[in-house]
């Protein structure tokens, strides 16, 4: 067998939810997060993170971190950050498929921070997905232009501290919700429709979300 017989062999894609980090899995700051006492994870996050796993979706963080190209923070912080996010989830039951990351700031003009989606672009060349049956979930416009840019169903959360104004959000091009919570339970609905085999533990997280009313996180005041 060739290489390339093997590359067209490979299983169907699956599907991906990309999700956002700052203000979608954990609370935003007005400056950076830069050690493990600032990463709070926003209620119902690892939860919902959790179901999508169960649920058979592969989850793929992607973030804008300029906070390492203006010097803040070092790309191996960000790492450390992120192996003890990963942890938490694993503990949980949850399984993050690959987090990817822009050190750039805005003014670098890279291809990869968002609403540029080279990383989308990236991650579904590095793992065969289908980005037309890919999700993406974020707290701002640059995130849901990212994904719409690469034909993925975009779901806006508000749950960042700079949540668009409602005459700036476009529904029919993406939704909105509260939280990753309600975001996710929309996701699973969508994935596996009416009819459709729907994991055992789907029903079980959508029965939870039901009963578990969604905090409101505090906004942190502004810093300057
Ligand atoms: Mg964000
Ligand atoms: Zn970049």
């Amino acid at each position: 067998m060739t290489l390339e017989q093997s590359a067209s062999n490979r299983p169907p894609s699956r599907t991906a939810v990309f999700v956002d980090r700052d203000g979608v899995i954990n609370r935003e700051r007005r400056d950076y997060v830069t050690r493990w006492d600032d990463f709070c994870f926003l209620p119902g996050a690892v939860e919902a993170l959790v179901a999508l796993t169960r649920a058979g979706l592969d989850v793929i963080v992607i973030t804008n971190q300029s906070a390492i190209h203006r010097g803040i923070v070092t790309a191996a912080t960000v790492d450390g950050l992120h192996q003890r996010m990963v942890e938490v989830l694993r503990r949980a039951g949850g399984c993050v498929l690959a987090i990817y990351v822009c050190p750039h700031t805005p003014d670098e003009g890279c291809a990869c921070r968002k609403p540029q989606p080279g990383l989308l672009l990236q991650a579904a060349r590095e793992h065969g997905l289908d980005l037309a049956r890919c999700y993406l979930i974020g707290d701002k416009l640059s995130d849901m232009e990212a994904g719409m840019a690469v034909g993925c169903r975009c779901l806006l959360v508000r749950t960042g501290l700079d949540a668009p104004p409602a005459d700036t959000i476009v529904t029919e091009r993406y939704r909105v919700f509260p939280s990753i919570r309600e975001a996710v339970d929309a996701i699973l609905v969508d994935a596996f429709p009416v009819g459709s085999e729907r994991p055992l533990e789907m029903a079980q997280w959508r029965l939870e979300a039901r009963t578990v009313p969604p905090a409101a996180p505090p906004i942190e005041p502004a810093r300057n």
